[in-house]
Formats: structure tokens, C-alpha cells, sequence
């Protein structure tokens, strides 16, 4: 693993980092990212309580982020329910797209999962949650090559339950491939912990499952730690892509990468995964990586967007 890593750290110095230009327009976007609104999201999300898979309080979650999407000018017809059932268990997924304009029917998604067990679950997973809403808000207007879908999931804390169903039966029916998705990037426990210094994030690599995705997941995760340096404070390392939505995707021979916290919090899936214990600031470096990210790999306008703005 050491080994890999080195090998690995030394290809980014020499000529990825290099050929991955920084984007101006692409930082201008990333710094419409607000702190406060991170923070409010973290709070409401801890208000929303312990919001396991199958329960009231999941189903109202499910209905707050549904609103978040309205109020930022997304309309019914971009917000998809996915509901899934195991045994006596139900829930839904929650999915918003976004029309490319040169791949309308290839998609990036970016996703996180929003159910908890135990505790309200802030770190594990709010703080994917609001940096995708707070992606989503930011990059609405914007126009992007790729289409992407915003993906929140449930069911992850049980076993995946609701990202497989996503990738078993919405991407796919029957066994025939539905979508052509580009790329999967996962959001997962980005909270860090309070009082301790979060200054790096793991990029998840492919490393794993089926070997024929692996090579296009390095080069994913490659570009993923270039963008964190490029857009945001925070140093990028390498970890395996394990226990999260992304692996459902993985599975189906998808492009997968994906941010995790770095210094690993002991406090996801007890009752003190709270808002007081999560780094806040943390969460908000990383949503700047993940804006940065996203616009790269879904192909953003690179013009400013001044003139989109005056139109409003
Ligand atoms: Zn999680």
C-alpha cells in the first residue's frame, strides 16, 4: 500500500498536475460556496434527528432535501423518488438532474447517502449531503457538457441497500443498460472531527471488485486530487474505495472515485455524531474540492458567468 501510494504521488507531480490547468471561472464558482450555508445544513440535518433507513424521521429527510432542491430553482420535473423495499424495510432514494449540453445522455453523478443509525449521523453522512445540495445550488445555471444527477441515498448503513437498487434496477432493467453513466463520484463521512487538524482528504481509488474498471478509476481519482489542490487548501491522498454507495456502481463496471475523511472519526454510527463534534470548516474545504471537481468532470462552462447572473 505505501509502496502504491509513492508510485502514485510521484505520476500526480510529474504530469498531472501539471496538465490539469487551473481554471479561473472554475474558482469563481467554488468561492460562491458559503460557510454559513454549510453550517446551516449541518444543524438542520441534526435536527432532523437519527434518520434510519425505514423510519419517520428518514422520510422527512428524504422531504427537507426535496425542498432545498425546490428553493434553489430546481423544478418537479428534475426531482426524481426512487423507492426501494428490503423485506419489511422501505425508503427512497432521491435523485435531481441536471441536462448536459453536449452529452445530454451521459451522466455524472455525484451522491451521497443521507440515512444514519444510531445518532444523527453529521458526519456520516450530512456532511456529503449538504455539499452536494450546496454543489447543486451553485452549479444550477451553469452549463455543463455531461448532464449530472445529484443522487441522495438511502440504505446505505444496512448494506448498500439503496444505491443497489439504483444501479441494479433504474440503470439497468432487466439486465439492459438504461443509462450511460460516465463517472460515479461518492461523498461519504467528509465531516472530520472537531478539535483535530483536518487539513487532508482521502480520494477513493478503484483498487478492488471487477479489474477492468480499475485503470479509468485511477485516472478519475488522479484528476479528483488534482482539483482538491487546484480549488481548495486541503492535500489529497489516496485510500481503496470501500464500504459505500460507490462500490453498488463499481459492481456494474462503473468509472468510480470518491472524497472520505482522512483522519477517521470514531463517532459515525453512535449518538455523538453531531454537529458539535464535526469540523465544520473541514466540510467546507472539501465542498470547495468537490465544486472544483464536479465542474471538471461534468465539462462547465469555462466562460464567466456574469452575464447569466444580470439576466436573473
Ligand atoms: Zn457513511
Amino acid at each position: 500500500m505505501k509502496k502504491l501510494v509513492a508510485i502514485l504521488l510521484f505520476g500526480i507531480a510529474t504530469d498531472d498536475l501539471k496538465s490539469q490547468n487551473f481554471i479561473q471561472t472554475y474558482q469563481d464558482r467554488v468561492d460562491a460556496l458559503k460557510f454559513e450555508d454549510i453550517n446551516s445544513h449541518l444543524k438542520e440535518f441534526e435536527k432532523l434527528g437519527v434518520k434510519t433507513t425505514g423510519s419517520e424521521e428518514n422520510d422527512k429527510a428524504l422531504v427537507w432535501i426535496k425542498n432545498k432542491y425546490l428553493s434553489f430553482g430546481y423544478t418537479e420535473d428534475q426531482i426524481m423518488e426512487d423507492p426501494f423495499s428490503v423485506g419489511r424495510m422501505k425508503s427512497k432514494n432521491l435523485i435531481i438532474t441536471k441536462k448536459g449540453t453536449v452529452y445530454p445522455d451521459t451522466y455524472v453523478i455525484i451522491c451521497g447517502h443521507f440515512d444514519n443509525i444510531n445518532g444523527p449521523g453529521v458526519n456520516d453522512n450530512g456532511s456529503g449531503t449538504s455539499i452536494i445540495m450546496e454543489a447543486a445550488k451553485i452549479l444550477k445555471d451553469v452549463p455543463t457538457e455531461y448532464s449530472i444527477k445529484f443522487i441522495h441515498f438511502s440504505g446505505e448503513e444496512q448494506g448498500l441497500y439503496g444505491s443497489k437498487h439504483y444501479a441494479d434496477e433504474v440503470v439497468f432493467q432487466k439486465k439492459v443498460r438504461q443509462l450511460d453513466i460516465k463517472m460515479v463520484f461518492n461523498l461519504d463521512q467528509v465531516g472530520g472531527k472537531k478539535g483535530i487538524f483536518n487539513d487532508t482528504v482521502f480520494c477513493d481509488e478503484d483498487q478492488g471488485g471487477s479489474s477492468k474498471n480499475n485503470a479509468a478509476s485511477t485516472q478519475a481519482t488522479k484528476e479528483l486530487m488534482a482539483c482538491t489542490t487546484l480549488y481548495s487548501p486541503l492535500k489529497a491522498k489516496i485510500d481503496p474505495a470501500e464500504h459505500s454507495d460507490y462500490i453498488s456502481f463499481e459492481k456494474k463496471g462503473e468509472v468510480i472515485t470518491g472524497f472520505f475523511e482522512y483522519l477517521r472519526s470514531e463517532l459515525p454510527h453512535t449518538k455523538d455524531d453531531t454537529f458539535a463534534n464535526t469540523d465544520v470548516r473541514y466540510v467546507f474545504n472539501i465542498g470547495k474540492a468537490t465544486i472544483g471537481a464536479l465542474q471538471h468532470f461534468a465539462g462547465a462552462n469555462k466562460t464567466s458567468d456574469i452575464k447569466e447572473t444580470q439576466k436573473k
